[in-house]
């Protein structure tokens, strides 16, 4: 789909569909939809008299234009109650808005930025989520389908009336572009099935990232993790068949400038090892490796966005599997970085491989560290699926993740971190176990997390229920959400 951003007045814009937009509770339509409503003899009032439409957050509704204006249909969109709308809400409805231009039929659509009139709302960043909206609501997954969808939206024309709004409408335009496009890239990274999404393939995945973005990337094999002593990582990565592989992306700057670690859970298949998991939802364990790709990108994103600080992508890829060489619970391995661990669960695996990778990230300079992962069913049960969990020990960072996430739309909420909580992880045998039980296990598994961090500044974002979604709703499709991934990126560009 092409984007473009033109001057003009929407009701003379030729194209398949027109989008306006409507708040609820609006009984006469003013500004552009005003516009097109009086054009059409009225027919948007009429559906809002008769009471079939009310401006209701996402719902749509469509009218054929009889050759009153050049556009052949026009979709009026729903923004909600006018005090309740958000930059997220220009998302979902730019989402909403063109699923159902494309359901129509619609090659070509125009559209008016939503909220770009409206007080606190600047055109920038209000096109930037309509660009966003637009291509999340659109992203489909169906490579594996022999008989596929062909409805497409070609052509994606937003018009601005007042001309000098069009250069920071093109510039939020283009952010939006690269924001939305680099998550549907994770999206497609997660979405994969884990026979074809193993740790090789990730890596390789990375590698076209690095190469097409001009970053720089290491990845380091069995031979010479074990060299370094990365034994907990090699412990998770023992009962596969598949190599693992420890990807290291590096965006450069100034050599003098800060360095962001953002670390990424890879595991790209977790049958829980030896303590293995219930086969009930078994299958969407391929998915937990999407904090790994909301890494990769967010380093898609930042190469092109260019921060002022350098940023390392440090994704632990690796499958947990039982086998002969498996992990066993009770077992006590070392860390790279020195402490012991004794391990109760075999399916408490992501933060054995995040330890190495935490260990790491320091020995690599990084100044300030961001990890996120699928870390705890826990965080499933305490905040659902619309919310992430986040913890941390420097609270600059945890508030810089909150505030991000309120404009990308990924909410994340702080949880507590106080220390009496490392009892629950205390070993009689080594320094620390690598579980704490059922209860406040969200908070546990960030404490363990801790114990690997000096005094680097860090935050762990726990996506888990995130991940994957199973309704469409606003832009978010059925499958991987790809969550995280700008929030990780803008929050790094605010640093
Ligand atoms: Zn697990
Ligand atoms: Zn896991």
């Amino acid at each position: 789909m092409e984007i473009k951003v033109t001057p003009g007045d929407i009701v003379q814009v030729e194209s398949d569909a027109l989008i306006v937009n409507l708040f609820e509770g609006v009984e006469h339509p003013g500004g552009a939809t005003g516009a097109v409503d009086k054009a059409l003899g009225g027919a948007i009032s009429m559906l809002i008299k008769e009471g079939e439409f009310k401006g209701e957050l996402n719902r749509t509704a469509a009218i054929h234009s009889l050759g009153k204006i050049p556009a052949k249909k026009v979709i009026v969109a729903g923004l909600g109650k006018s005090e309740e709308f958000t930059t997220d809400r220009i998302r979902q409805v730019s989402a909403t808005s063109l699923r159902e231009a494309r359901a129509l039929g619609a090659k070509s659509v125009s559209t008016i930025v939503h909220g770009a009139g409206i007080a606190g709302f600047a055109p920038r960043g209000a096109s930037q989520a309509l660009t966003e909206g637009a291509i999340l609501g659109l992203y489909k997954f169906d490579k594996y389908l022999e008989k596929k969808e062909k409805k497409e939206i070609e052509e994606f024309l937003v018009v601005e009336f007042d001309e000098k709004k069009i250069p920071e409408v093109e510039r939020g335009v283009e952010r939006g572009k690269i924001f939305a496009q680099a998550q549907n890239m994770v999206r497609d990274l997660v979405n994969e099935p884990s026979n074809q999404m193993t740790p090789r393939v990730l890596t390789e995945r990375a590698k076209e990232v690095t190469e097409r973005f001009s970053l720089r990337i290491e990845v380091l094999a069995e031979e010479e993790l074990r060299r370094m002593g990365a034994e907990t990582f090699l412990a998770v990565a023992k009962g596969s068949e598949e190599p693992c592989h420890l990807i290291v992306m590096r965006y450069e700057t100034d050599p003098q400038a800060a360095t962001v670690a953002l670390i990424g859970k890879g595991i790209t298949f977790d049958s829980g090892g030896v303590s293995i998991k219930p086969s009930k939802g078994m299958e969407k364990m391929k998915a937990d490796m999407a904090g790994g790709a909301a890494v990769i990108g967010a380093m898609q994103i930042l190469a092109q966005l260019k921060p002022q600080v350098n940023v390392l992508g440090i994704i632990p890829a690796t499958e947990n599997m039982p086998s002969g060489h498996a992990l066993k619970p009770g077992d006590v391995i070392k860390s790279l970085g020195g402490k012991s661990i004794e391990i109760i669960s075999t399916d408490a695996e992501g933060r054995l491989i995040l330890a190495d990778a935490l260990t790491y990230a320091q020995r690599l300079g990084a100044d300030k560290i961001i990890d996120i992962a699928t870390l705890t069913g826990g965080c499933t049960i305490a905040l659902g699926n619309l919310t992430a969990a986040l913890l941390g020990s420097d609270q600059k960072l945890v508030d810089l993740l909150i505030d991000t996430s309120q404009e990308t739309g990924e909410r994340m909420w702080q949880l507590p971190l106080f220390e009496e909580y490392f009892d629950q992880i205390k070993s009689d045998i080594a320094d620390v176990k690598n579980s704490g039980g059922r209860e406040a296990s969200t908070i546990t598994g960030g404490m363990f997390l801790k114990q690997f961090v000096d005094k680097t500044p860090w935050v762990h974002i726990d996506i888990a229920g995130k991940e994957l979604t199973d309704k469409q709703k606003g832009y978010l499709v059925k499958g991987a959400a790809g969550y995280g991934t700008r929030t990780l990126a803008a929050a790094v560009l605010k640093i």
